[in-house]
């Protein structure tokens, strides 16, 4: 597999590239009809007013679809949030069939993952579960139930830029750079620049192509854990460490859901890099856990009070520090770091 011109071509894994034509058949509009669509109890379905299925078939040619109009259209991939929000699109662009589907490893040791990659392929897939201890192929495994896995895309899972995207730390751990293309040029951007505020991302109409995991990040320890609200992820807190003849040489600690775009906590992640393993300490550890706690901004809700969320942030900090440096030869936190998640 190799990437060629805008598109990432590779092999049928499988799982894509898929039809849309299933979750069309539920919106399309009763043609000629004239009347509302309705459930199946009896309830007009918003998403009527979608008069339109486009289908790309090369990543430029959906850009040239959405840009063409006329009215609001969207990319749909998965459709798993698209469908259910039925936001009253004009047309939709099937951006299934244009070879972004599927993942491989450069040369450069960089794996590359394409934008409509499905989380299932993800999941299972041995590039991905051999990066980085396979922390982002098991958060994969973890979401949503199994039909929305084989469904849900990565790239639409970061386009809808939820504060709580459970593969979002995890990836900001892994330094993953997004690539974006519209008709004419491309660009890459560190994830950490994708998310600019609440559910938005700084596409515009351009499209996501893939998501870029870089080969200096393929050793790093990563672990992420989350405290579950009742719907949704409180808290989530993923660590990245690089450690080298007993030197941490990087150090990545991120957030989700604990501010209004997920995070990486600088502050925190300097007093770590460039100290030796053997000089940091549980306090250290306990230290470096309040600052990156300090550096979230939670919001104070029903679900949670935003104290509650910092208090966690905390205390999952400190257990995932413990658990990276104690496979580097850190201090033994005794069980606490290799406790599971949160209930
Ligand atoms: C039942 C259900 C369960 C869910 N569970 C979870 C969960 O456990 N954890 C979690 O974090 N989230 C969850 N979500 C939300 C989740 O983020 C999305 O459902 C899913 O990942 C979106 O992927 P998709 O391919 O279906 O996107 P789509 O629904 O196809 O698209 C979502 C949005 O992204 C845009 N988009 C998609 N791909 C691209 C692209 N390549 N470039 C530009 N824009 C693009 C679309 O235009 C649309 O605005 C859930 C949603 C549902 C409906």
């Amino acid at each position: 597999m190799g990437v060629v011109g805008h598109g990432i071509v590779g092999p049928d894994f499988g799982c894509g590239p898929r039809s849309f034509v299933t979750l069309w058949n539920k919106i399309r509009p009763q043609q000629g009809k004239g009347k509302p669509m309705r459930d199946s109890e009896g309830c007009e379905i918003k998403g009527q007013s979608i008069k339109e299925l486009r289908v790309a078939t090369s990543p430029a040619e959906a850009v040239a679809m959405l840009r063409s109009g006329p009215g609001r259209g969207c990319y749909v991939a998965g459709g798993t949030d698209l469908i259910p929000s039925r936001e009253g699109y004009d047309f939709l662009v099937d951006i299934n069939q244009v070879g972004l589907t599927g993942l491989d490893r450069t040369a450069q040791g960089d794996v590359i993952i394409g934008a409509t990659t499905p989380l299932s392929l993800i999941r299972h897939h041995d590039v991905i579960r051999g990066f980085a201890g396979g922390e982002l192929a098991r958060l994969a495994g973890q979401w949503g139930q199994g039909p929305e896995r084989s469904a849900a895309t990565i790239g639409g899972h970061l386009c809808r830029a939820l504060p709580p995207a459970d593969l979002a730390p995890v990836l900001l751990t892994l330094d993953a750079l997004c690539f974006i293309v519209d008709e004419e040029s491309q660009e890459s951007l560190l994830l950490a620049d994708f998310f600019p505020a609440p559910e938005r991302t700084i596409l515009g109409d351009r499209l996501l192509a893939g998501v870029v995991l870089p080969g200096e990040a393929a050793s790093r320890r990563c672990h992420a854990l989350e405290a579950k609200g009742e719907d949704a992820a409180l808290v989530q807190v993923a660590v990245g460490l690089d450690v080298s003849e007993g030197v941490i040489t990087t150090a990545r600690i991120a957030l989700g859901a604990l501010a209004p775009v997920p995070l990486r906590c600088l502050l925190a992640e300097d007093q770590l890099a460039g100290q030796k393993v053997v000089d940091i300490t549980r306090d250290v550890i306990e230290d470096v856990a309040v600052i990156a706690a300090g550096e979230s901004d939670p919001v104070d809700d029903h679900r949670a009070s935003a104290g509650y969320r910092q208090d966690q942030a905390r205390e999952l900090t400190r257990r995932l520090l413990c658990r990276a440096l104690g496979e580097s030869g850190g201090p033994d936190c005794g069980d606490d770091g290799d406790e599971g998640e949160v209930a």
